[in-house]
């Protein structure tokens, strides 16, 4: 069967157009979600996604609130704005974009979000609660790569599922969703030995590694779902994902490719995951 490739753009619409139903119908109860993204500093690439936030709060109907602060912030500053958004009852959603100044301890910041607020799902709560299996908010691209799963139809239950990579934001709640829909779940990393052995077993192979084309055909089995979460930058400036799309596009069965794949859904997510601290 030749390789299907997974819209990650037409899967954000389709989830997009839910959320902002959904949306409508908080509204006629008096409700705007309301999400607060936090800037600090210049980084470019911050920048940009912090502009696709606020574009994806309105397409949907909610309301954002980009706080810009300059580089020179320190710690207790903005810890004091996160306590002032954990109050506020027209904020549902409050997200501090990372990676934040060097003097500027990211593992606090992330601490003082009120977990109920927690719409980027690293607050340690709520990994708790992903991990016992109840529900919580859920680190967005993860979530993004379910969803994504899930338009392939196939059902995980028993499946065999490799993620490479074991960060907090992706690899290690990726494995969490995957186990809670019963697939047979292995972690590597960059200390795993024969990776290619173990890739090569998987019905669904996630691969959040942060290398060009770090996975070749050779190490996917045939007909398996790979979703590729990696955005690296190639010297020519183009984006290459960490599976090498041409070979794994012999192989796989689903492939999601970069971009155009996971990108779209990760925002996606973050605005659903909005939806939900609001609903509740
Ligand atoms: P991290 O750098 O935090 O984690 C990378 C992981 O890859 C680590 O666990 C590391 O292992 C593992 N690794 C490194 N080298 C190897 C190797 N040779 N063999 C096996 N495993 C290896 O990255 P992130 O998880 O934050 O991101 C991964 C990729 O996903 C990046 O390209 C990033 O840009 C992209 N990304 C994309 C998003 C999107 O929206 N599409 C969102 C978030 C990330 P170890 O722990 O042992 O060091």
């Amino acid at each position: 069967m030749p390789c299907q490739i997974i819209d990650g753009k037409a899967c954000a619409q389709q989830v997009r157009a839910k959320i902002k139903l959904e949306v409508d119908k908080l509204k006629v109860r008096g409700i705007i979600p309301g999400l607060a993204v936090v800037l600090v500093g210049n980084d470019p690439a911050s920048c940009i996604y912090v502009r696709n936030k606020e574009r994806g709060c309105a397409e949907v109907g909610m309301k954002s609130e980009v706080i810009r602060l300059p580089e020179s912030t320190s710690e207790k500053e903005l810890l004091e704005l996160v306590d002032q958004l954990n109050a506020r009852t027209d904020i549902n959603g409050v997200l501090v974009q990372l990676p934040l100044p060097q003097h500027i301890n990211e593992e606090k910041v992330i601490l003082a979000i009120s977990p109920d607020k927690d719409v980027d799902g690293f607050h340690p709560y709520n990994v708790g609660r992903l991990v016992t299996g109840h529900p919580s908010l859920v680190s967005c691209t993860p979530l993004g790569c379910m969803e994504l799963i899930k338009t392939t139809g196939i059902d995980l239950t028993g499946k065999r599922a490799v993620v490479v990579g074991r960060s907090n934001i992706v690899g290690k709640p990726m494995a969490a969703l995957l186990l809670q829909q019963h697939a047979t779940v292995t972690v590597c990393h960059s200390r795993t030995k024969n990776l290619a052995e173990l890739t090569k077993t998987a019905d669904v192979l996630v691969a959040a590694v942060g290398k060009a084309n770090f996975i070749s055909g050779d190490m996917i089995k045939p007909g398996a779902v790979v979703i590729d979460v990696g955005m690296n930058r190639l010297e020519s400036g183009k984006l290459a994902g960490d599976i090498d799309f041409a070979g794994a596009s012999q192989v796989a069965g689903w492939l999601t490719p970069v971009p155009g794949g996971v990108g779209p859904m990760t925002i996606t997510m973050l605005l659903y995951n909005t939806l939900q601290a609001a609903a509740k």
